[in-house]
Parts: C-alpha cells; structure tokens; sequence
C-alpha cells in the first residue's frame, strides 16, 4: 500500500511524535477499555497518531492533559484494475465510498473485506459509466449503505446502470442528488464537503464525453489541506469550473480527472489547482492508453507528485488532526 511521500518524510522529530502518539494510544486503550478501538483500525492511524503536547517525559504534570483518539482524514485510492473507486475515512468515523469501480469486482471487494467495512454512511456515484458503477451491485447487495449521492443523468440504453438504480431505490436507501455549490455534512464542522459539479436536473445522453463531464466534483477540505476529487470530467469542464470557483479549486491533492486521459487535467486546470500530489486510477496494460503521456508531462511540467493504482496499488494519503 502506497504512502505519500509527505508522510514517509520521517525526520527524527516526526519520528519522535509517532513514538509519542503510539505511546499516546497505548495510554488511551488501557485508561479507555479499548471503546475507540474502531478509531485504530489500521497502522497509518496509529502511527501518524495526533501526539498529545507533551514535549518530553520531563515534564509529567502535563500528561494527564486531554488524550484522545488521533482524528485522522484517510483517503484511499483503490487499485480496482481500469476504473475509479475512492475510500475516505472521516475524523467523525463516518466513511463515504466515491464510485465503485469496474467488473471484476475483486478487487474492491478484497479491500471492503481487508478493511472490515460492513457498513458505508455515503456511496458516492459520479456519473454512469461501467468502470465507476459495477462494483457498487456488490456494495448495495453485500454492506448497508445510507445515503447514495447521484446524478440525474441517464446513460442510454446502460442496462446495468440503470438496474443499480432500481435496486437501490427498491432498498429504500437515503438518494441525493447534490447540485454544484452544495455543502454536505458528512462531519460537521470539521470536514468542509463542497459539491463543485453534478448534473442534478434530469437528462439522458449516451455520450461519453456528455456523460464525464456531468461527474460530480468535490472538494473536501480538513485542516487546511484540500482533496480534490474530479470523476472523468473533461477539460471543457474544467475549464466551466475554472470560471465559477476561479482560486477556490486550489487543492492540495488532486484525483485526477478520467484516469489520466488526455481529454482532462489540462494546463490552466492544473495552473488553478496547483496540487503538490496527485492520483491516478487506472488499470495496468489497459487498452486506452491511459495515463496519456501529455497529462504525465503536464503534470511533471507543474511540479506535481504522481501516484498510480496501476504501479503502486491502493494508494493513502492521510490528513493528521490537531
Ligand atoms: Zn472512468
């Protein structure tokens, strides 16, 4: 599992907090009966651990200070061969799933199954296409969602995406369908979820680029630092953001937009965004050809930190809390 370099940037003093942190922890399990045992549910929590402001043992009156669990930001970038799936774990604990990726599934089922989720607060589609929908059959069928965000675009004459909808409907899951500027509240006041494009009133195409640029965007901001997630939008897209949010797309993280094709990330989109790390979602040998080698040198070009699924599998970055 890949690490941003960010993290894996250890110098003794990070390292020192982590050992803080792990300390941290061992005190809130045994002071706490293991209650946040959910909040540790993988290693990079617990190593990256919010070390309480306790400089050194010297200074003991200051131990018993506010312990708490670390209250991390976890974002993962599936490895689900040629599609898109998106994992985040919010400091509230509530966890939200954007897209599904393609079939095969096994691959997104491996990771609900290694992660233990049962159990998912928002399911984010972002447009109907096949590598961002099919594995989201098995999430409904197999973890109990509540709240499923949705375009109202049809893609005509997709027999699959259509069924998915019915089927979530028939389970009498929570449906929303955000419109752009829309606030959502998965943590509130501490997570900001901007919705930046969707197409929330009905249509139909069966165009791809039609059906990419309707992706639902969003921007999710903790403590300052901003993840950017862009679907398959295309640069006309990009380019409509860019005249309504202006700076407000600065991000620091960027998922990029259609699997690194060359229809997307385009230099005034990048110029606007200016992330230092970005992620690829995109199956190895696939037969499109993506990530486009222009994107890549755009995205060098702009300083930019790349991560792919296809080399480095499920990719994490994680925003510490305070
Ligand atoms: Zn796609």
């Amino acid at each position: 599992m890949g690490m941003i370099e960010q993290n894996r940037a250890a110098g003794s003093l990070r390292s020192l907090l982590a050992i803080s942190g792990v300390c941290a922890c061992l005190l809130f399990f045994l002071s706490a009966g293991g209650l946040a045992a959910a909040a540790f549910d993988n290693l990079s929590a617990l190593s990256y651990a919010d070390a309480p402001a306790v400089p050194s043992p010297s200074a003991p009156e200051l131990l018993p200070g506010p312990l708490r669990a670390p209250r991390a930001l976890n974002a993962y970038f599936i490895s689900v061969g040629q599609g898109d799936a998106e994992y985040l774990e919010l400091p509230n604990g509530q966890n939200v799933l954007i897209d599904g990726g393609p079939n095969p599934t096994a691959p997104l089922v491996k990771f609900l199954t290694d992660h233990n989720i049962t159990h998912i607060g928002h399911v984010v589609l972002t447009h109907p296409h096949l590598d961002h929908y099919s594995g989201l059959g098995y999430v409904f069928s197999h973890l109990q969602v509540d709240n499923f965000y949705d375009t109202r675009e049809d893609n005509t004459g997709a027999a699959g995406a259509k069924a998915l909808r019915e089927k979530i409907a028939a389970l009498g899951v929570n449906v929303v369908y955000p419109a752009a500027g829309d606030l959502l509240d998965w943590d509130p006041g501490e997570v900001a979820v901007k919705v930046l494009n969707s197409c929330s009133t009905p249509g139909a195409s069966n165009s791809g680029a039609v059906l990419n640029d309707c992706s639902i965007v969003l921007k999710v901001t903790y403590q300052d630092t901003t993840i950017l997630y862009s679907g398959d939008m295309q640069a006309d897209q990009e380019a409509n953001l860019i005249a309504a949010y202006g700076a407000e797309l600065k991000a620091d993280v960027l998922k990029v937009a259609h699997h690194g094709s060359n229809t997307a990330t385009s230099t005034a989109f990048l110029d606007m965004v200016k992330p230092k790390y970005a992620y690829i979602e995109v199956g190895a040998g696939n037969t499109f050809g993506f990530p486009a080698a222009v994107t890549l040198n755009n995205l060098q070009a702009a300083g930019v930190t790349v991560f792919r699924t296809d080399m480095g599998g499920t990719q994490e970055y994680v925003i510490n809390g305070r």
